[in-house]
């Protein structure tokens, strides 16, 4: 593998400026091409971040590039006929969640990278965050006990709809765009889930899916969890794009609070930790933690690949992830506790 690894973005859309700007703060990656079929789009990428080529078609830009991988932040109806490209070119692939519209698109995609012996990772950036990490790290000192509780909350009434106007449409939706990052959270947290109970609303007029659910997981190490997300709650000050919660265990309780600060108590006191950003130039709030997650997901991925391993959130570890959101749909759909694992 080059000293520098040459990689390729395929979207340049809203979100794809986050990582455009990520890439360009890690010194051994060069993106050599962006493609967009929209070529506004992936021209303006190019010179703002002085790429040397622009392509509209990702086809020919996989026929024409040497590439060490390719980078796809585009939505997820786009997803399989992007990675199946980028498979029969060789090229390892990191992709932006939601992986698929469904669990069968996921298993279909792992299948496919398996059978080419690419690496697949999902982008999910929420358990890469400053905060998380911090909070990982207390679990693992075993100050908490063995874990008995917890509650991830993320409740905004920003409007979405603007940056993201395709949300009016789908049908799945805040489950899949938020509830999906929590998941995988809970799952970073407390450990593998094996029953689903959920509850979806739909608040604001006039769109085709949910914007507010509520899951409750049972996890198999013990720890019941519960995680509440909306996109209909109106807050004075709006805690977006804050994941806040608590986690409780035999010997004391985290409290994760506003603004990162998290609050330990345990045997030997109560104490606080403020969680610093990473003091990155092109990063503002109030998105600056999902910023910095973005290029920690992405040192993550390069290091895997330099290291032959596979990363923490591949295609196939995020099956279960996915397994979680199509059983909290499913629960949702008939107003039972379902097993993932027997989802078939
Ligand atoms: P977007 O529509 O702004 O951008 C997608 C871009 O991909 C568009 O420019 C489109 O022209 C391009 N595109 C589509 N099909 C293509 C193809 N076949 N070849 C080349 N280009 C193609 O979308 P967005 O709002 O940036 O969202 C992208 C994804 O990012 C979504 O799935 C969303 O859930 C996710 N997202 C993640 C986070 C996070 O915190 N991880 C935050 C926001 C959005």
């Amino acid at each position: 593998m080059t000293a520098r690894l040459k990689g390729a973005v395929i979207g340049c859309g809203f979100f794809a400026q986050n990582h455009l700007h990520g890439w360009a703060d890690l010194d051994d990656v060069e993106i050599v091409a962006v493609c967009d079929v929209d070529e506004s789009k992936a021209k303006l990428a190019a010179e703002k971040f002085g790429i040397a080529r622009v392509y509209t078609s990702a086809e020919a830009m996989l026929a024409t590039e040497a590439l060490d991988f390719v980078d796809i932040p585009t939505t997820m109806e786009t997803h399989e006929a992007l990675t199946a490209l980028a498979f029969a070119h060789g090229v390892p692939v990191i992709l932006q969640k939601p992986f698929a519209p469904d669990l069968d698109g996921c298993k279909r995609m792992v299948a496919a990278a398996a059978a080419a012996n690419v690496p697949l990772m999902i982008h999910e950036d929420f358990r890469f965050q400053n905060l998380f990490r911090t909070v990982r790290e207390i679990l693992d000192s075993g100050e908490l006990g063995r874990l008995t509780f917890g509650r991830l909350s993320w409740r905004t009434g920003i409007d979405v709809y603007s940056n993201q106007p395709y949300l009016v449409h789908v049908k799945r939706f805040m489950i899949m765009d938020v509830g999906i990052h929590l998941l995988d959270l809970a799952r970073f947290l407390f450990g593998e889930a094996n029953g689903v109970f959920c509850r979806t609303q739909q608040i604001k007029e006039g769109i085709a899916g949910e914007d507010a659910a509520t899951i409750l997981l049972s996890h198999e190490q013990g720890a019941t969890s519960i995680l509440d997300f909306s996109y209909a709650t109106k807050r004075e000050p709006d805690p977006f794009p804050q994941t806040l919660g608590e986690i409780e265990g035999t010997e004391g309780t985290l409290i994760i609070g506003a603004d990162r600060v998290l609050t330990v108590h345990g045997k030997d006191g109560t104490r606080r930790i403020a969680v610093p950003h990473d003091d990155r130039s092109w990063t503002s709030e109030p998105w600056t933690q999902i910023q910095d997650s973005v290029v920690h997901t992405q040192r993550h991925f390069v290091d895997s690949l330099r290291r032959g391993v596979e990363p923490d959130t591949s295609g196939r570890d995020s099956l279960a992830t996915y397994a979680l959101l199509e059983a909290a749909y499913l629960s949702a759909a008939r107003g039972t506790l379902i097993h993932p694992d027997r989802l078939g």
